[in-house]
């Protein structure tokens, strides 16, 4: 019997170890130690928009749950994320409801300080109308935005077209297709208010930095 008890004790101490060391390894950083830490040559930095830079949970809040359509069904549809529709609206007047981040601010502000590049990469869907370069540029003080929708598909390809050397995102994806294409990846916290619950198992998992307090 106390073979069996010593046995345990031994399996909750290896468990407590393990769950310690997984909290310890997660590498957090803040804007400073992000700006020490990039060479003194301008680079390109690239962001993902949604949860990162804006706080755009309104418009797809709205998008997946509203009741305007006929018969009091969503008025995009089924499946509201492959509705053109829903995409010209999203890009074209809910971003007017979005709000810009304190983290997402700091990180842009910071690089263009430095004379760095800034591209945004996205997954949303492109559409006819969008305001999405205008928002960006009145919310981050950025002068004609660099903004590419990849319409679901990853963003390696593109993080690597477009140079990026850090990339900036909280979800799971974005942090995996940064590894891929090769640049640093940065993890920035989703507000706890997000509607988004996908692609967020992983925070800190992927050897990736986390910015601190990035959820507002
Ligand atoms: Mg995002």
């Amino acid at each position: 019997m106390t073979r069996y008890i010593r046995a345990a004790i031994v399996l909750v101490y290896l468990a407590t170890a393990t769950a310690c060391s997984s909290t310890q390894s997660v590498r957090y950083v803040t804007v400073d130690q992000i700006r020490a830490s990039l060479p003194a040559t301008p680079v390109i930095a690239g962001f993902d928009i949604d949860d990162t830079v804006l706080f755009s949970s309104p418009g797809f809040y709205y998008g997946m749950t509203n009741h305007d359509g006929p018969d009091g069904r969503n008025r995009y549809g089924s499946a509201p994320l492959s509705s053109p529709k829903f995409w010209n609206d999203m890009n074209g007047e809910f971003d007017n409801f979005s709000l810009p981040k304190a983290s997402g601010s700091a990180l842009v502000r910071m690089h263009t300080q430095r004379g760095d590049k800034v591209v945004f990469i996205t997954a949303r869907d492109s559409s006819k109308v969008s305001t999405v370069p205008k928002i960006l540029m009145q919310s981050f003080n950025i002068t004609r935005p660099d903004v590419v929708f990849t319409c679901n598909q990853p963003k390696a390809p593109s993080i690597s077209a477009k140079q990026v050397t850090i990339y900036y995102g909280d979800a799971d994806s974005d942090i995996e297709q940064a590894i891929k294409a090769s640049a640093r990846p940065v993890r920035v916290l989703r507000s706890p208010l997000s509607t988004n619950r996908t692609s967020y198992e992983k925070v800190g998992k992927l050897g990736e930095e986390v910015l601190i307090n990035s959820e507002n």
